[in-house]
């Protein structure tokens, strides 16, 4: 409790310092060049006025899942291996095409002028195992970072890593925190109610368990789920830098990972083949098949990746690997890309495995026991007349929307049905109607208050409501 009062106050604090003056009073912004481009749009270069010092700036609407992104960014950001962040604003910005400003939050970011971590590999000559542990060493301090402030960064991806500048020595960083959450070990208290509930977080709270009682050693801090998803990403970007290629690749090109792919990803079914990993130690590989354990709860935690002998730089070999050329062939990367950030989307998810039904459809005798006389404790409290408490309010307005997220990220069989999720949408929305995050959430995908009148992703569904979610729970606890 203390720990999340804590963060909470971080949180604050960091928002407290949010600049509302102009962000064109301190520095200069040329529109003209692009550092790069994400899913919030271009990141642009940045001068500090009267000096010539440069700068990277990115600009995100503001809402709160931005201003958690900055706050988490910050809070971070102390480390050599984290890119830093220097200034916040807080301004209306109207873009050519827009009919008035908007309000946006603007981040100063260190300027990061070396490229990403694979482009700069795949014009290397001459890249050694031991370049690769350097490079590893880095990666993983930035999450060390990021987990001692009990942070899962959640968007580990070559993408997110850039290095300082041309020289050979450059350091490598890791940047957007656009998913990035406090984990305060609250995958041992789930979010979804027990019957939502992964099988890894249901594991994880039996380790917890297990370590209060002094069955199993305790591991330092909580390691959990999202963190876990770090340590997978690590062990991806430690084998493609290795060998040039993923573990796991469709057998063919495609815009989604095949359920073939699925089960190889499930079953851990990747290998070494021998033409690139004869000449890679065994340390190596063993590192990366600790990494690439399925069950989270097996997978090394990030003390563990550290100390791992493979992590010890002055250990490893000096001979040339082949992943700089195979790296080269720009197709092989983009695919190999995108099919981890697919794979890190579905991480941030619960299990797929599970079926979830809101309660009401519940078959399960048990679980419609639970629920009936988990309501009447509720109703008892009800006096006759009296207005209905507001915790009761609060409680059924954030499981409805829960019921929604549920059916859209684990939907039966049979997949999603539209008419039935409009239904559950048009109850989530009745029990929220003065919340304006998820009116706003809601008019961005194009519900009319009965239905969506364009095709809507049931997993951007699913994000923007379990952001209201987070939201609201935020506002509950501090109030
Ligand atoms: P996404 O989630 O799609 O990665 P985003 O909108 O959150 O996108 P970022 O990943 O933070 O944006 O940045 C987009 C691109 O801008 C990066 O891939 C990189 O090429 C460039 N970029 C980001 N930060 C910096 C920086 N500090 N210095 C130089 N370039 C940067």
């Amino acid at each position: 409790m203390e720990e999340k009062d804590s963060s909470l106050n971080e949180v604050a604090n960091v928002l407290s310092k949010l600049k509302t003056s102009s962000i064109v009073d301190d520095y200069t912004i040329n529109w003209n060049q692009k550092l790069g481009t994400g899913v919030n749009g271009p990141v642009w270069p940045c001068k500090k006025n009267g000096t010539n010092e440069r700068f990277a700036l990115k600009i995100l609407p503001d809402k709160p899942s931005s201003r958690m992104e900055i706050s988490l960014h910050s809070r971070c950001s102390r480390h050599p291996a984290i890119v830093t962040l220097y200034d916040v604003y807080a301004n209306e910005v109207q873009f050519p095409g827009e009919a008035h400003p908007c309000p946006r939050i603007l981040m100063v970011m260190e300027l990061m002028d070396g490229g990403e971590l694979f482009d700069r590999i795949s014009q290397q000559k001459g890249f050694t195992e031991a370049q690769a542990v350097r490079y590893a060493k880095q990666i993983a301090s930035s999450i060390q970072q990021c987990h001692s402030l009990n942070i899962a960064h959640r968007d580990l991806k070559p993408e997110n890593l850039l290095l300082k500048d041309n020289s050979e020595n450059s350091p490598v960083k890791l940047s957007d925190f656009g998913f990035a959450k406090v984990d305060d070990g609250s995958l041992a208290t789930p979010h979804f109610t027990p019957y939502y509930v992964a099988p890894q977080v249901l594991e994880a709270q039996r380790r917890q368990r297990r370590e209060e009682k002094g069955i199993i050693p305790t591991s330092p801090g909580p390691y959990t789920y999202d963190k876990s998803c770090d340590i997978w990403s690590i062990g991806v970007i430690i084998y493609i830098m290795l060998c040039g290629y993923p573990p796991f690749y469709p057998e063919t090109p495609s815009r989604k990972i095949s359920r073939e792919m699925c089960h190889r990803i499930m079953a851990g079914q990747y290998d070494f083949p021998a033409e690139e990993w004869r000449h890679i130690s065994d340390e190596a590989k063993d590192l990366v098949t600790k990494l690439l354990k399925v069950d989270p709860m097996e997978r090394l935690n990030i003390s563990e990746l550290m100390e791992h002998s493979w992590m010890q730089e002055n250990r490893a070999s000096n001979v040339t690997l082949n992943s700089p050329a195979i790296m080269l062939d720009k197709n092989l990367m983009e695919e190999a890309m995108r099919v981890h950030s697919e794979q890190l989307t579905s991480m941030r998810l619960p299990d797929k495995r599970v079926v979830l039904k809101p309660v009401a459809k519940a078959n399960n005798p048990i679980i419609r026991k639970r629920a009936r006389s988990s309501c009447q404790s509720l109703d008892n409290r009800v006096v006759e007349g009296q207005p209905e408490p507001k915790h009761r309010k609060d409680t059924d307005a954030i499981t409805k929307l829960r019921d929604v997220i549920a059916y859209c990220i684990l939907p039966p069989q049979g997949g999603c049905n539209h008419e039935y999720l409009c239904e559950l949408m048009q109850t989530a929305q009745e029990h929220n109607h003065e919340c304006n995050t998820l009116k706003a959430a809601l008019e961005s995908l194009r519900w009319n208050g009965k239905a969506f009148e364009a095709p809507v992703e049931p997993s951007k569904l699913a994000l923007a409501l379990s952001n209201v979610v987070k939201e609201k729970n935020l506002n509950n606890s501090t109030q």
